[in-house]
């Protein structure tokens, strides 16, 4: 069995951002020469997360939109997490909510999605370096 292991940095001039890494994470599987296995890809940080849904605008929109109505990041006060001097609870709740990782089928040396499946970095509590984990096991 081969295993690879590569991260992905991260620097979001924002605060919040979803960004396709679906080509990075392909570019990995190429230079795994692993054709049937398993990508796991994770986001190291727990204000971040790492998901896998269409690649359309209005959908993204949607969830900003739904996940500041679920976890607003103003009045930062209204967290007990913030009385630490951090202004992220949002940022965690957000991650939760969104996801920690995804696990992607390799099958003939390719990422077996599903249709319109596309794989995403969700930044919640940007404006500094962060890391994805992309690690592949198989043959
Ligand atoms: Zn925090």
């Amino acid at each position: 069995m081969k295993s690879y292991r590569k991260e992905l940095w991260f620097n979001v001039p924002s605060r919040r951002a979803f960004i396709n890494i679906t080509s990075q994470v392909q570019e990995c599987l190429l230079e795994s020469r692993i054709k049937e296995g398993f990508a796991l890809i994770n986001a190291m940080h727990i204000t971040a997360s790492v998901f896998i849904n269409d690649d359309e605008r209005g959908l993204h929109h949607d969830y900003e939109k739904w996940l500041e109505k679920l976890a607003p990041h103003e009045p930062v006060g209204q967290y007990r997490h913030n009385d630490t001097g951090e202004d992220n609870a949002d940022a965690h709740i957000k991650r939760q909510v969104m996801g920690r990782d995804v696990v992607v089928a390799v099958t003939e040396g390719k990422l077996d999605f599903g249709p319109w499946e596309q794989i995403f970095y969700g930044e919640f509590d940007g404006k500094r370096k962060k890391r994805v984990l992309v690690k592949i096991i198989g043959e």
